[in-house]
């Protein structure tokens, strides 16, 4: 029996290659040393060339691992959303849909950015975040995740959209390893939940509450109670310095820890919670 009640991942996608990853991750690792949590950060191989530096500032630590997000953001799957609920979503149209690259470009895109990362952070990268996320994740796709597996990726997010190729991705939507595709070595993790503050405000309906903060502390008593994964997402926008980030990002990332700590849920890693799925 585990005497633990539920588990959270935090995964960050750094991929603005601009003065927000700077502020992002300065203010990411202060937040996250602070309370001892360990983070992950997905980078594109673009931010990387661009940030190396701030993200070397930041890596020498134990809380964080590094995954990567592909070199130009490439959607590893087409994604069609139709919300259905008479909003507009990116623009003025009812339905969006932005199509995936193909499996050359795939290649090509995450080839590339394990080298970098080799390159200029000296580690090998085992983690994957695919851009936007999708329906199911990669369960329907051996193919891409041939690649994945040529390229050494063992831990990934791809799960992380609804039906409707919306959010949230429902929390009975939990990790998994891709066994009965043939890759056993690669472990989903999925995004529960909204990839985003930004996203909440488009998709929620207020069901929670009328903030963020109320929708993540109902999901907070959910995952406790089931003692179910979390892997909570944000991205480095907007953070153009470290006060920046403790106003808008770190604020809510905050109080979701401290609350998470008063219920005793536990954080952990990617590696970590791979390890323990491995060997059960
Ligand atoms: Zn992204």
């Amino acid at each position: 029996m585990s005497t633990t009640h539920g588990s959270i991942i935090f995964g960050y996608d750094v991929e603005s290659a601009s003065e927000a990853t700077k502020g992002f991750l300065q203010g990411a690792q202060q937040l996250h040393q602070k309370h001892n949590v360990p983070w992950t950060i997905y980078v594109t191989g673009q931010t990387l060339s661009a940030r190396a530096e701030d993200i070397r500032e930041v890596m020498d630590e134990p809380l964080l691992s590094i995954g990567q997000h592909t070199f130009n953001h490439v959607l590893l799957k087409s994604i069609y959303m139709r919300p259905d609920d008479g909003k507009p979503i990116h623009g003025n149209s009812p339905n969006f849909f932005h199509q995936g690259g193909t499996l050359e470009q795939i290649q090509q895109e995450i080839h590339s950015t394990q080298n970098l990362i080799i390159d200029l952070l000296k580690i090998e990268c085992q983690g994957l975040t695919g851009p936007w996320g999708y329906y199911r994740g990669l369960v329907d796709r051996p193919d891409i995740l041939q690649i994945l597996s040529d390229n050494g990726i063992k831990w990934i997010r791809t799960n992380a959209r609804d039906y409707r190729d919306c959010q949230p991705t429902p929390f009975s939507e939990q990790p998994f390893f891709y066994t009965d595709q043939g890759f056993s070595e690669i472990l989903e993790l999925g995004v529960q939940g909204y990839q985003d503050d930004f996203y909440w405000d488009r998709f929620d309906d207020r069901r929670f509450g009328d903030s963020y903060q109320d929708y993540l502390f109902a999901m907070l008593e959910k995952v406790a109670d089931g003692n179910l994964v979390w892997n909570v997402c944000s991205h480095d926008h907007g953070t153009v310095d470290v006060e920046t980030f403790f106003q808008t990002k770190g604020a809510w990332i905050e109080e979701l820890i401290i609350r998470a700590k008063d219920l005793g849920i536990r954080f952990i890693s990617p590696p970590n919670l791979y390890t323990e799925m491995a060997t059960v």
